[in-house]
């Protein structure tokens, strides 16, 4: 599985790090950041799959596994109808 996390919905509950803190590790003020390969190796995905779905914001999201970032295929925006 590969994820993203959205540091700027990120509230700083934590919950995250509770549950994956090799992935989740928390700064100073509480807010989480994504260590390391957002790859996640099959045996961290169930502590990795909780953390997802207990984020409180949403903040942490799965991406689709031929995921490369925005501007590559199947994140174009939708085409507008021209006249
Ligand atoms: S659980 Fe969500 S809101 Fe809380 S620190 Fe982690 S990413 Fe941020």
């Amino acid at each position: 599985m590969k994820i993203k996390l959205d540091r700027t919905v990120c509230d700083g509950f934590g919950i995250c790090a509770k549950h994956a803190p090799d992935h989740f590790p928390l700064d100073d003020w509480g807010y989480a950041s994504l260590a390391g390969d957002p790859v996640i190796a099959p045996t961290d995905e169930a502590a990795v799959t909780r953390a997802l779905f207990d984020c409180p914001v949403h903040a942490i999201t799965r991406l689709p596994e031929q995921w490369h970032g925005a501007g590559h295929a199947g994140t174009a925006a939708p085409e507008t109808a021209q006249e």
